[in-house]
Parts: C-alpha cells; sequence; structure tokens
C-alpha cells in the first residue's frame, strides 16, 4: 500500500496512521501490507460481510485479477481462475478496460 492508502484505511479505522500500521499491517520487504488471519484471509475480511472496506481498498484490491503477473500469458490467466474462483465470471471487460486497471499497480 502506499501513503494515500493507509492514511485513508487509518482514518476510516479511526485511528492514527502509527496504530494502524502496528495493528492492521506487516511490512514486505520495502513495502506494507495488510495483515492476513492464520487460515490466508485478509484482516478485513469477514464470512458473510465481506470486505469491510471495500470502498478505502487498496489498488491491489481494486485491480484484481488484472494484474501483469495474471494476465502477461493465457497460462497465467488459467492459473489466476484457478486460483480466484471471482475470476473469469461476470461482466466481460474490454481490453482497453483491462490494460488500463494493468497499468495502476505494477504486480
Ligand atoms: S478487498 Fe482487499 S482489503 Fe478488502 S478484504 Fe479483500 S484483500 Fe482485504
Amino acid at each position: 500500500m502506499n501513503e494515500v492508502e493507509i492514511e485513508g484505511l487509518a482514518r476510516r479505522a479511526e485511528m492514527p496512521v502509527d496504530e494502524f500500521l502496528k495493528i492492521y499491517t506487516k511490512r514486505v520487504g520495502k513495502r506494507v501490507s495488510l495483515r492476513e488471519r492464520e487460515n490466508g484471509d485478509c484482516v478485513f475480511w469477514h464470512k458473510n460481510v465481506g470486505c469491510s472496506v471495500y470502498e478505502d481498498r487498496p489498488r491491489q484490491c481494486r485491480t484484481w485479477p488484472f494484474w501483469n503477473s495474471n494476465i502477461e500469458t493465457p497460462e497465467d490467466w488459467e492459473r489466476t481462475k484457478k486460483s480466484c474462483p471471482g475470476s473469469g465470471v461476470g461482466r466481460v471487460y474490454t481490453v482497453d478496460e483491462i490494460l488500463a486497471q494493468s497499468k495502476i499497480i505494477d504486480i
């Protein structure tokens, strides 16, 4: 997440940024990432509710599944569909829409 995303989520959680970082995030190399529960679910994912911060979710979430690493080859896309049941179903996106999403964050 970048600073804007962190500040937005901290504001939503009604806590100072440093407290939000301590409670809800972890370092991954030089990056800051949301923590996961023991089962791998995001800390903001709640069964029967879904994402509790949906309107302020980070770019990584907003652009899923159209990450470069997921769409570079047909094999990448097949792997993505297998790992996420929500990928490859629902509304059909145009190539331009997909490419625009893939340029928002390089994953
Ligand atoms: S959309 Fe992002 S912030 Fe929301 S539950 Fe999923 S991983 Fe977490």
